[in-house]
């Protein structure tokens, strides 16, 4: 809770960091450095096995039954999917498969993103409404599977920050909720031209004429979410980032398997975009220091 709040403060301080261009950019960037140093990528080859061999994690299977050795495997997918179905309960050590059935995914979002005419009277583009103080109410009603008509929501605007997103004349607008992924009677048609609603209607306090602006609407549930990263139940951040989940409590970067790391939020330090970046750059050197003491 500390964390976060020193997070949600430093934007007051220090502003909110978006990357120029593109998120997408990030992991091209990064695809592009691993290239020039040598390494080869497999984008689109889903990785169905952990090949683990007398405790130690040697490699992996791809869908279609390809494999792959190496002297460390790292995972940044779903940790349950890590644990439960590229491993098997059966060669975890006792209690590991109970402790990780307990944890609490993070909740994950419903997002309206608009395609609308002219420019958006925004004085920035990343906007986080809050209509009213008690988030812990908030919370308890996402627990509950409910997203309540007043709830917080973002009102981003990417094509203030990055123009190429929209045709001349025209601006892209993602309204979004936090939201549960077992919502009260499911993510059918109707809750979603609900959401979409209370959206629209809510971001008018900003944005009067918004609505007679839309030219192209489509909408995202957690369901999207998971099938786009994987992440069960569309989890945002990795694990939920709450007190039994958070600092030491997280999963660890060295797996209990020998040769198996994580990176990425379902890990130490957390969810969000720089915290995953720092798991992935403090589990790339814990793994370099092991190759170089076993040369
Ligand atoms: C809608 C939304 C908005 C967000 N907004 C922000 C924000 O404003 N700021 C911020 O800091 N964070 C934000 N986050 C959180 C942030 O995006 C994540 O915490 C971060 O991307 C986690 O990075 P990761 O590498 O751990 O996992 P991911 O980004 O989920 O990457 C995991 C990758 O593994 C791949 N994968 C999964 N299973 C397999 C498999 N079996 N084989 C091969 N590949 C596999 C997936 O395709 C995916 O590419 C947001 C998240 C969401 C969903």
């Amino acid at each position: 809770m500390i964390a976060m709040a020193s997070l949600e403060m430093s934007y007051l301080q220090e502003g909110v960091a978006v990357l120029q261009g593109k998120m997408e950019d990030l992991p091209l960037l990064l695809a592009e450095n691993l290239t020039q140093r040598g390494g080869t990528l497999y984008p689109r080859h889903e990785v169905k096995k952990i090949i683990v061999t007398g405790g130690k994690a040697i490699g992996v299977q791809i869908k279609g039954g390809q494999t792959a050795t190496a002297r460390a495997v790292i995972s940044n997918a779903d940790a349950t999917t890590t644990f439960l179905q590229m491993i098997g309960e059966d060669s975890l050590p006792p209690g590991w498969s109970k402790r990780l059935k307990g944890m609490r995914p993070s909740f994950s979002y419903f997002i309206t993103y608009l395609g609308v005419e002219g420019q958006p009277a925004l004085s920035c583009s990343n906007n986080e409404v809050f209509p009213q103080y008690d988030l812990e109410q908030e919370y308890r009603s996402l627990a509950a599977g409910e997203i309540p008509a007043a709830s917080s929501y973002y009102l981003l605007a990417p094509s203030l920050v990055n123009p190429s997103h929209a045709p001349q004349g025209y601006s892209t607008l993602c309204l979004s909720y936090k939201a549960p992924y077992h919502l009260t009677g499911g993510w059918d048609e109707g809750a979603k031209k609900t959401l979409v609603e209370q959206l629209l209607s809510q971001a008018a306090d900003m944005l009067p004429d918004l609505r007679r602006r839309v030219v192209v609407q489509v909408s995202s549930t957690p369901l999207t979410i998971e099938r786009m990263t994987g992440n069960r139940w569309g989890a945002a951040y990795g694990w939920a980032q709450i007190p039994r989940q958070a600092g030491l409590y997280r999963l660890s970067r060295v797996a209990p398997i020998a040769g198996l790391y994580l990176a990425g939020h379902w890990t130490a330090p957390g969810g969000g975009v720089a915290a995953a970046m720092a798991s992935g750059e403090i589990t790339a050197e814990l793994i370099g220091n092991r190759l170089r003491e076993e040369q």
